[in-house]
C-alpha cells in the first residue's frame, strides 16, 4: 500500500524507533502485535499527551459510551435543546465555586479541540473589546453632538486645545472634523494579546500566534492575530508596553462654557493568555506570586485573564484547575483533553458571568460542538471525578507523589545527567542536562537537531517497553503524565529505564541510542 498519510512524519518516527503501531490499550498499557501473534505490552506514561487522565478506555466510560449509543442518542442535533450540556455546564460551576474564587459563574460555550477552545477565546476577548469601542464611539458622537450645538448656540467657545485642534480659523465642525480622524486611526489600531514566554496554546492559525515556540508559530505570522510573549517573571513589561503604545481618542466635551480636548485611553489589548503550569513549554509552573503580578497587570490594562486549563485541568494536578493552587482566577478558562475521558473530541470555553457577551453565542458554532454524546461522556467524566468526595483528586496527588520521588532518585544519582524534575500531580516533567557539547558526535546531532528527547524516547520503547515522549517545546524534558492508576510496578519500570538512560549518557554510549 502507498503511504500517503503523512509518510514523511513515518519516516522520522522509524529512524528514531517509535514507528510502532498499537492494537489494543486499557489503562496504562497499550500493547503491539508481534509476529508471532502475541501482544506485547508498553507501559504509557504519554497519556495521550494530557487526554487520558483515567487511562486508555477506562471500562466505566466505555460501558457509558456504549449505552449513549445503544440507546441511539441524536449525537448530531446542532440548534435543538441538549440538556446534557446544560447538566456539564452545572457540574463544571459546582466544581469552579469550590475551587476558585469568582464569586459568579461561569458561562459555558462548547468547542471541539483545544486549539478551538483557545480560538473560542480569542473570538470572545475581541469581540467584547470591539463591544467596548462601539459603546466608546457612540459617547464619543454624542459628547461631540453637544458640543456643537452649545457653539451654534452660542452657550459654548473653543478652548485654546479645540482651536489649535481646528488649525488656523476653524471652526467647531473643523475640530470635530479631526478629531474624527484622529479617532478613526486610534479605534482601529489592531488587538493584541499577551502571552507567556514559553507558553503553549494550539497550532490554529489564531491560537498559533499566542504559542511562543517560534518553529511552530513563525511561518504563519502573517496569517494570524498578533501577540507578545512576556517572561512569567516580569509580567509587569505588559504595562510598560502598553504605557508606550497606548492610542487615545480625542474626546471633545462642552463643559462650563467651554469646548475641551480630552484625551481617553482606547483598549487595545484583547486579553492575556497563560497556563498555570506550561505542559508543552517543559512542564514550567507559575508561582503564586507570578499568578497574583499577571492578575493585577490584567486589572491595570483592564484585560481577560485567560487561563488555559487544556492540559492541566480536569485532575491532573491533584485538583480539578490546577489554578486554584496558586490561587490564579480566570475571567476565561480553557479546557479539553481529559474532560472527553480519551473518548470524546471535546472542549470547553468558560467565561465569568459578567464579562460575558451574549451574542457570541450566534458568532461561534461548529457542526460537531456540544454534541450529546461528547456532553454526555464529560458529564460521566465528571461525576467520576468528583465522587467520593474527590477520591480521583487525592489519588492523581498521591500517585504524583510516589512518581516524583522515583524521578528524583534517579536525579539524586545522575545530577551531571539530569538537570531537573518539574511539576506537579501527574504532570511532570525530567529534564536532561543539555547535550549539545557532547563528546560524542552522534549524542551531540541529536541535541543540536532538537531530536534528543526523541532518540531517548526511542531506546526507553525498544529496550524498556515505555512510551514517553519529550514536551512539545523543550526537547530535552520528558513528559511524564500517565493516568490516575498508574501502579507501582509502572513506575518502577519507569526508574529502571531512566537510570539506564542515564548511564548511557554518562557514559556517552552513543551506540545504544542507534535504532538498527
Ligand atoms: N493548550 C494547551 C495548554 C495544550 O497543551 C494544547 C495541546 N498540547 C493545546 C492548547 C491545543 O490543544 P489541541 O491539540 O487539542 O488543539
Amino acid at each position: 500500500m502507498d503511504e500517503l498519510a503523512e509518510r514523511y512524519l513515518g519516516r522520522a518516527l522509524s529512524a528514531w524507533g517509535l514507528d510502532v503501531e498499537y492494537v489494543r490499550a486499557e489503562g496504562d498499557l497499550m500493547y503491539l502485535a508481534d509476529d508471532d501473534g502475541g501482544q506485547p505490552a508498553v507501559t504509557d506514561f504519554v497519556g495521550g499527551f494530557g487526554s487520558l487522565f483515567f487511562g486508555h478506555n477506562h471500562p466505566e466510560l466505555v460501558a457509558h459510551a456504549r449505552s449513549l449509543l445503544d440507546a441511539g442518542t441524536p449525537s448530531h442535533a446542532q440548534l435543538s435543546q441538549r440538556t446534557e450540556a446544560q447538566r456539564v455546564a452545572s457540574a463544571l460551576n459546582a466544581i469552579t465555586r469550590r475551587e476558585l474564587d469568582a464569586g459568579e459563574p461561569y458561562e459555558v460555550v462548547f468547542a471541539n479541540s483545544g486549539a478551538e477552545a483557545v480560538e473560542a477565546a480569542m473570538k470572545h476577548a475581541e469581540l467584547a473589546r470591539v463591544f467596548r469601542l462601539g459603546a466608546l464611539t457612540g459617547e464619543l458622537a454624542e459628547r461631540a453632538r453637544a458640543a456643537r450645538a452649545q457653539v451654534r448656540s452660542g452657550e459654548a467657545a473653543l478652548s485654546p486645545a479645540a482651536v489649535e485642534l481646528a488649525g488656523p480659523g476653524g471652526d467647531i465642525d473643523a475640530v470635530l472634523e479631526e478629531a474624527g480622524r484622529r479617532n478613526a486611526e486610534a479605534l482601529g489600531r489592531a488587538p493584541e494579546f499577551f502571552a507567556l514566554e514559553g507558553g503553549f496554546h494550539g497550532k490554529l492559525v489564531g491560537s498559533l500566534q499566542l504559542t511562543h515556540n517560534p518553529t511552530f508559530r513563525l511561518p504563519f505570522q502573517a496569517l494570524g492575530a498578533r501577540a507578545r510573549f512576556v517572561p512569567a517573571d516580569q509580567p509587569e513589561d505588559v504595562l510598560k508596553y502598553v504605557e508606550a503604545e497606548q492610542p487615545y481618542v480625542l474626546d471633545i466635551v462642552a463643559e462650563d462654557g467651554v469646548v475641551e480636548v480630552r484625551r481617553l485611553a482606547v483598549p487595545f489589548v484583547a486579553g492575556f493568555v497563560v497556563e498555570p503550569i506550561q505542559g508543552e513549554g517543559g512542564i514550567n509552573e507559575l508561582t503564586a506570586q507570578q499568578a497574583e503580578r499577571i492578575s493585577d497587570v490584567c486589572r491595570a490594562v483592564r484585560c481577560p485573564l485567560i487561563v488555559d486549563e487544556i492540559q492541566t485541568g480536569a485532575g491532573r494536578t491533584g485538583s480539578f484547575f490546577a489554578s486554584s493552587r496558586i490561587g490564579l482566577t480566570g475571567d476565561y478558562y480553557t479546557l479539553a483533553k481529559s474532560i472527553g475521558g480519551g473518548l470524546a473530541k471535546t472542549s470547553m470555553l468558560l467565561v465569568r458571568q459578567s464579562s460575558y457577551v451574549k451574542e457570541f453565542e450566534l458568532l461561534h458554532s461548529s457542526t460537531y460542538a456540544k454534541d450529546s454524546f461528547s456532553c454526555a461522556v464529560t458529564e460521566k467524566v465528571l461525576e467520576m471525578l468528583e465522587r467520593d468526595d474527590g477520591a480521583a483528586y487525592r489519588q492523581a496527588a498521591e500517585r504524583g507523589t510516589r512518581l516524583r520521588r522515583a524521578l528524583e532518585e534517579v536525579r539524586a544519582e545522575f545530577p551531571d545527567v539530569v538537570r531537573r524534575v518539574r511539576g506537579r500531580g501527574l504532570l511532570l516533567g525530567f529534564e536532561f542536562a543539555d547535550q549539545s557539547a557532547s563528546g560524542s558526535p552522534m549524542i551531540r546531532n541529536y541535541a543540536r537537531s532538537g531530536f534528543f528527547g526523541f532518540a531517548v524516547s526511542g531506546f526507553l520503547l525498544r529496550k524498556y517497553g515505555l512510551r514517553l515522549m519529550p514536551t512539545g517545546s523543550a526537547p530535552n524534558t520528558l513528559r511524564i503524565q500517565p493516568s490516575y492508576a498508574i501502579d507501582d510496578a509502572a513506575i518502577d519500570r519507569l526508574a529502571a529505564g531512566l537510570h539506564d538512560i542515564c548511564a548511557v549518557l554518562r557514559h556517552q554510549d552513543a551506540l545504544q541510542l542507534v535504532h538498527p
